[in-house]
């Protein structure tokens, strides 16, 4: 079996194999680009690791092989004490996990090879020494689990006791210094001497790259992107290269395109006379890529020939890593960049443009969360707020919430419902559950590729990093800015999209993005590149879905935004509201009359106003259709509580007041009490236990089509059923409601649909039968998936959903993104034998999954005519559509 490849064996097509990172090294080594030479160790043989706790059989072999080969070439022998090859081992997944996983550089450093490496420097100790102790310190942290700080505490100490804030200030006798105090801070933690053999240092270093797979933030990472958990991680070992050899080395990072905004032009950080992994750390101040070309105008051309190659090549914005080495250049890594949502779009838009792409696959490049993104607010502009400083914008959106300090107390408020900001200097993989948990994030020092800029914009967070001016004390829990003093839980404003920082609470106003979609901003007219490129691809999405989508809206308000939003009619009106507010009095009337005449009439009174809600939903949505649900949830929902109606009789009894109605209605809530009430009486069970109720309502809907018809409004009403399970159920409604609907249609024309939801699993599984009844069926997959399940959607998400993840049972909540194996399945089947018995039979969704990207994936693919959700959603849902058709 074969678990290692060289660099020219693999390609950019082969990441499940060889992760990420392996796969387009090979794909860069092929194009010709010069790439230190090195192998991958394939993700299986990480998984198999996983699984058994040892390296499969036959791998140590390969490796072996690969290694001498690579030395051949190289024509250094690993840590050979006299000319020494060192290499790097990296980890590299499928998806790209910044910073999540680990990497050790200069492995075959040793108390030997230290002297080779100076002399293959020209006699440069201070280099040779420096790379030794960035091996102690990497190895120890991420092989050894030596507690990092100790290292850095010490290199602090170091800097200290010479007078600087610079470790390019520090000697070779500093360095050696250091070796030496890391190797004691080594054993300390290890009780072990620091491993001096290469071939040990290599194994050990590669064995830790697999384990980190499953670290615990590499975990918590992978839950937030939703990057499945037994993917495995790819090792790559690679020559090293040295950009810590003097001021005419270097290293850096470099976009092909603006990440943030997505604007062409050169982006990216260098810093000289570093090793890579210091750029990335925000540990000094790296100057703009541009500056390159002053300091070294030949690598500068070379690096700019090759990003038009990859950008060429992988049609997309790529990154690069690359290190100078003595003028040298070296390519160290590229991958398809991640961006910010605005970015996608903009991106996506020039690359039609340019010719690159075409709009199917502009369609792709996009999705409905980066969409969902560009929804958000943004701040007021002309608000009397001054910033107190600028950052570097970093990922865009405006945050507003409390200072927090560190990750745990991040976590903490967050979980109070508070909203909080993260500040820190510069973060690191330890605070990751802090970043998730925050609305922003702010450092000060590093820069767009530290590491807080690229999991924000990768986890969609609002980000500004570098704020130099701001000197935060972690310890104290404060930042100072301009004189002031800012304490943990003083509100702070962060605009990810200028960099600007405000103390207090800015206001926002909608994103530019929204009023396109709400018809205010003229994509024609407007000078935004962004609204541009959003309409151009909307328009495809569009033009190309097969999908209609509807909203879920019970107001005529509602209807009138999602129309705005592109709705193409309503696909769940819910009626319950209609009970609420002062028209709780008539629902109590309701319920306690006596008589058959009390009951009429309380119903009666119910009617007017009904009709009058639903007047104004037809006319918001003039010549599109409106489904409308008969009551669904238990009747005892409107009436008060039990404790507060018994607590009231008693004091009126005790007061020697009469308190007639209160007991009664207080017997009423008690004889309706149920153990289960969602599995209880509501839905088509109640239309069929109180008579007239339906009635009413269809009578209602009716009556305010015709009034609507009449007035030259086209009004397209489907009667829905909710909670059938059983064709018998259905029909029993509809034969009453169709008396009705042909008594007060008369000759106005209006045409009206009687279909009903498929949301208990024996509707859906029946639903062949139930199709003879109904004229359209809508999916209620949030009672589907409760059902199905058997999970309480108000209880289990709190109770035991954390530990199903953690499990994998399930990747992602099924109230979240639809179940497609298992709730799927039954709405497959109820679509399929429902078409059989009834070809013309509508078929859609109107559960919360209706705007989620997945779930809409799901729904083209079995065949629905139309999703609805919430309006906010709408713009999502026609884009993942149109993905879906494409
Ligand atoms: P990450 O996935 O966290 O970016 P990398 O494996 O890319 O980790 O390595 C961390 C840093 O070390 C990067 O800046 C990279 O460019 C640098 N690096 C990795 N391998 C080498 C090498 N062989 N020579 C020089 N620098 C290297
Ligand atoms: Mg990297
Ligand atoms: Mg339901």
């Amino acid at each position: 079996h074969k678990y290692v490849y060289d660099f020219n064996e693999g390609n950019k097509d082969l990441k499940d194999l060889l992760g990420g990172k392996g796969a387009n090294l090979a794909e860069m080594t092929n194009l010709g680009l010069p790439v230190p030479p090195g192998f991958t160790i394939t993700t299986e043989a990480c998984k198999e690791y996983l699984a058994t706790g040892q390296e499969p059989e036959g791998l140590a072999a390969q490796i072996e092989a690969h290694l001498e080969s690579l030395e051949r070439g190289m024509g250094r022998k690993l840590g050979d004490p006299d000319d020494p090859l060192l290499v790097s081992v990296r980890s590299g997944a499928k998806f790209s996990m910044p910073g999540m996983m680990d990497t050790v550089l200069n492995v075959g450093l040793n108390d030997r090879s230290v002297a080779g490496l100076s002399r293959q420097a020209g006699g440069n100790d201070r280099f040779a020494w420096d790379s030794y102790r960035r091996l102690v310190q990497m190895f120890g942290k991420t092989v050894c689990d030596v507690p990092g700080e100790e290292f850095e505490h010490a290199l602090d100490d170091a800097k200290r006791a010479k007078g600087t804030t610079n470790d390019l200030d520090l000697d070779a006798d500093d360095m050696r210094g250091l070796v030496d105090t890391f190797k004691k801070i080594f054993s300390k933690h290890t009780g072990r001497e620091f491993p001096q053999e290469p071939r040990e240092q290599l194994d050990l270093a590669i064995r830790a790259v697999f384990e980190s797979w499953n670290a615990e933030r590499a975990v918590v990472y992978r839950r937030q992107e939703r990057i499945p958990a037994d993917l495995g991680t790819a090792v790559n070992v690679v020559a090293m290269v040295f950009g810590n050899l003097g001021p005419d080395s270097g290293t850096g990072v470099a976009f092909t395109r603006d990440p943030a905004s997505g604007s062409q032009g050169i982006y990216g950080d260098y810093l000289a006379n570093a090793q890579g992994e210091d750029v990335v750390a925000g540990i000094r101040n790296t100057v703009p890529l541009q500056e390159l070309e002053r300091l070294d105008k030949k690598s500068y051309d070379e690096l700019l020939g090759y990003m038009a190659r990859l950008e060429e090549h992988y049609k997309d914005l790529c990154d690069i890593e690359f290190t100078i080495e003595r003028g040298k250049l070296w390519m160290l890594q590229t991958r398809v960049g991640k961006r910010t949502a605005a970015a996608a779009f903009v991106i996506a838009g020039q690359l039609v443009d340019e010719g690159l792409i075409d709009v199917d696959e502009a369609l792709h490049r996009v999705n409905g969360a980066q969409l969902a993104q560009l929804m958000f607010p943004r701040f007021r502009l002309d608000h009397e707020f001054q910033p107190v400083a600028k950052g570097i914008a970093a990922s865009p959106g405006a945050a507003v919430g409390k200072v927090v300090f560190d990750a745990g107390r991040a976590v903490e408020l967050a979980n109070q419902g508070e909203q909080v900001i993260l500040v820190r200097r510069e973060t690191n993989p330890d605070d990751l559950p802090g970043m998730v948990a925050a609305q922003g994030i702010l450092t000060s020092r590093g820069g767009k590729t530290s590491h807080a800029a690229v999991v924000a914009r990768g986890m969609g967070k609002t980000c500004v990093c570098g704020a130099h001016e701001l000197d935060v004390d972690v310890q104290q829990r404060k930042f100072t800015v301009g004189g002031q003093t800012v304490n943990e839980g003083d509100v702070v404003s962060i605009d990810g999209t200028s960099g600007n920082i405000y103390l207090g609470e800015v206001p926002v106003m909608p994103s530019e993005v929204v009023q396109y979609f709400e018809g205010t901003l003229d994509p024609a007219q407007a000078d935004d590149v962004l609204v541009k490129a959003v309409h151009r691809i909307m328009s495809h999405a569009d033009a190309t879905r097969r999908l209609a989508v509807r909203a879920n809206a019970d107001t005529g308000d509602d209807a009138a935004r999602a129309r705005r939003f592109g709705a193409q009619g309503i696909g769940l009106c819910r009626t319950e509201h209609m009970f609420l507010g002062d028209r709780r009095e008539l629902v109590e009337r309701l319920i306690l009359a006596g008589t058959e005449e009390e009951q009429e009439a309380a119903l009666a009174a119910l009617l007017p106003s009904q009709r009058g809600d639903f007047k104004e939903i037809f006319r918001e949505m003039d010549g599109l259709p409106v489904t409308v649900r008969l009551i669904d949830p238990p009747l005892h929902e409107f009436l008060p509580p039990l404790e507060q109606l018994a607590v009231k009789v008693a004091i009126a009894q005790e007061r020697g007041e009469d308190a007639a109605k209160e007991e009664a209605l207080l017997a009423a809530v008690r004889r309706m009490h149920e153990q289960n009430p969602m599995l209880g009486l509501r839905g088509v069970r109640l239309g069929l236990v109180i008579p007239g109720l339906f009635a009413m309502q269809v009578r209602a809907i009716v009556e305010a089509a015709v009034e609507c018809a009449r007035n030259g409004v086209v009004a397209k009403p489907e009667i829905m059923v909710p909670l059938v399970g059983a064709v018998q159920e259905l029909e029993t409604v509809r034969a009453e409601a169709e008396k009705i609907i042909a008594e007060v249609v008369g000759d106005s024309g209006v045409e009206v649909l009687i279909g009903t939801m498929i949301e208990v699993p024996r509707a859906a599984v029946t639903a062949g039968q139930i199709a003879e009844a109904a004229q359209f069926f809508s999916f209620g997959t949030n009672d589907l998936t409760q059902m199905g399940w058997g999970f309480s959607r108000d209880d289990v998400e709190q109770a035991f959903f954390n530990r199903y993840l953690q499990l994998g049972i399930f990747g992602v909540s099924p109230f979240e993104s639809i179940d497609a194996e298992g709730i799927g399945r039954l709405v497959r089947i109820a679509a399929e034998e429902g078409r059989a018995a009834r070809p013309e039979l509508k078929l859609g969704i109107c559960g919360e999954h209706g705007g989620d990207p997945d779930s809409v994936h799901f729904f083209h693919e079995v065949g629905l005519d139309y999703v609805s959700c919430s309006p906010f959603r709408i713009p999502v849902a026609r884009l993942e559509a149109g993905r879906a058709a494409v």
